[in-house]
């Protein structure tokens, strides 16, 4: 009964010192080691001047070290803010000077981008004990504390960003009491216990890797697989090799690893794997027909958001699924769907509440109360519908719903129907502003070497879709723009459909 993220394996440390924590390459850390680097990072932060209730931007990929540095700056008191390294300096320059972070680490040690923000930020290479290499930046001397929460179960953990898929990332506050609760329904859920190993590529700067994959896997005294990049070849070595029987990821990994296997990767081998977890992004259904044929279990769904710590609904183990539903909320949350009543097709905004609702956006109090309603509702922003049994489907965020002459197009219908064409392997569609209406516009990422014919797939898309729903525009990308999560950023393609002619 853990009231800290940094106390969510203490038990372990107990129970079973010698066990696995954590993986990286070819070094272990048992929950013994790992609960000393957590005491170690505690003075090293000290001595680094943080203080309880300072903000400690860390900037990484998933490692053993910047794990540590999460859990070590919970046991300081302190928030951590972690941010991936892959993002531009303009984007570190905003976290530093939005959190007013006291200190800033840069995780380097096999991260050469860690290494470039550290070194354009003046930071200095340090060693800490056991946790090792990394730069820590300038003191910020007028970094003021955020007192402590009156109320325990709202003290702030940490702060995450959101993913900036529909503009600039926000700085959402969640408490321990958010993220214990999310790692403890992911335990009971999927019945974590100290013989999974969880895949960990899902990268700690974005919730889903914070708080379902590091501390729920922590929690349950599993062991964590880190990986610092996603890579075809690095799944398929870790699942045929390293034992992986927990993986999680957005759609998008996983039709790249299809994609790899297809086009030259090794057959897929698979021992261990007894939970595959999709989520963050829609699932098509080809996908998981796909990946059920090839790997012969369920590929769960879940759908959440970095203010809900991120669960919301979830798929359930033993209620297995033929459609793309995200299943139902998980235990303990409300959830309800605002204007369902009032709509033709019983499509609502989803509203939720409960104790994975995040304690409000960072220096931001007016978007805050925009989001959380006074009696503690979430607006998610994202429309949704609900079949009789009570499972939910997402139809897609009421921001990027396309208005085409006076009808409604969600993308996802339309990038259900694109990625169900042989050699898509992902697709994107966005709405694009014409003369007082809006048109269609998709982006789509082929089979490397796969070259689309795209009179056959207009011609298939006239076929599939009703006329006003099919794309005006078929652009074709290499990759589309993604976040380390697999998420494709979709404000990147809005504004490229704007800069369209004709
Ligand atoms: P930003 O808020 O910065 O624009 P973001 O909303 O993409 O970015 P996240 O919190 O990472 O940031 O993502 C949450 C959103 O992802 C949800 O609001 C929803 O639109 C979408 N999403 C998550 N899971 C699913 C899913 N299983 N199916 C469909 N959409 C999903
Ligand atoms: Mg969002």
């Amino acid at each position: 009964n853990c009231q800290r993220i940094d106390d969510a394996f203490q038990r372990w440390t107990t129970i079973q010192a010698q066990a696995p924590a954590l993986f990286e390459g070819g070094r272990i850390v048992s929950y013994g080691e790992l609960d000393a680097l957590v005491d170690a990072g505690v003075r090293r932060l000290a001595e680094a001047g943080v203080r309880p209730g300072d903000r400690v931007l860390l900037v990484g990929e998933n490692s053993i070290a910047l794990a540590a540095c999460i859990l070590a700056a919970s046991r300081a008191g302190a928030w951590s803010a972690t941010v991936n390294a892959r993002l531009s300096e303009r984007e570190i320059l905003n976290f530093i000077e939005h959190s007013g972070a006291r200190r800033a680490l840069y995780f380097n040690d096999g991260s050469p981008s860690a290494a470039a923000h550290g070194n354009a930020r003046g930071a200095q290479r340090v060693r800490w004990d056991g946790i090792g290499e990394l730069m820590l930046g300038p003191l910020n001397d007028a970094a003021i504390p955020e007192p402590a929460a009156a109320d325990p179960a709202r003290q702030v953990a940490a702060m995450v960003y959101t993913s900036g898929t529909t503009g600039a990332p926000k700085a959402v506050m969640l408490s321990h009491a958010n993220l214990l609760y999310v790692a403890a329904n992911s335990v009971r859920m999927r019945q974590i216990t100290p013989d999974d190993v969880v895949y960990g590529v899902l990268p700690f700067s974005h919730v889903y890797g914070l708080s379902t994959v590091l501390i729920g896997s922590l929690l349950g005294g599993a062991s964590v697989y880190l990986e610092a990049r996603y890579q075809p070849a690095g799944l398929a070595h870790a699942l045929a090799e390293r034992g992986i029987s927990v993986m999680h990821g957005a759609p998008a990994m996983y039709a790249k690893l299809f994609e790899w296997s297809e086009t030259g990767g090794t057959p897929l081998r698979f021992p261990r794997l007894r939970v595959a977890q999709s989520g963050g992004a829609p699932l098509t259904q080809p996908l998981k027909q796909a990946f059920e044929n090839t790997f012969g279990i369920r590929l769960q769904n879940g759908y959440g958001m970095t203010e809900a710590s991120p669960s919301i609904c979830q798929t359930r183990m033993d209620a297995p699924r033929d459609d793309c539903s995200v299943g139902m909320p998980i235990p303990g949350i409300e959830v309800t769907l605002h204007g369902a009543d009032t709509s033709e097709d019983g499509t609502g905004e989803l509203w939720l509440r409960g104790p994975n609702v995040m304690q409000g956006y960072y220096r931001a109090p007016e978007l805050t109360a925009d989001t959380i309603t006074p009696d503690g509702w979430l607006r998610t922003g994202d429309l949704a519908r609900m079949d009789p049994d009570g499972a939910f489907f997402i139809v897609g965020r009421s921001k990027e719903l396309i208005i085409r002459s006076g009808f409604n197009v969600y993308p996802i219908e339309v990038e259900q129907v694109l990625n169900a064409y042989p050699g898509v392997v992902q697709s994107a569609v966005v709405g694009r502003a014409v003369e007082g209406n809006e048109e269609v516009v998709a982006f789509i990422e082929p089979v490397s070497g796969t070259a689309i014919d795209l009179a056959r797939l207009r011609d298939y898309l006239r076929a599939n879709l009703s006329p006003y729903k099919v794309p005006s525009h078929l652009i074709v990308l290499d990759q589309l723009p993604a976040a380390a999560t697999g998420k494709v950023l979709k404000k990147e393609l809005q504004q490229r459909a704007a800069a369209l002619s004709g």
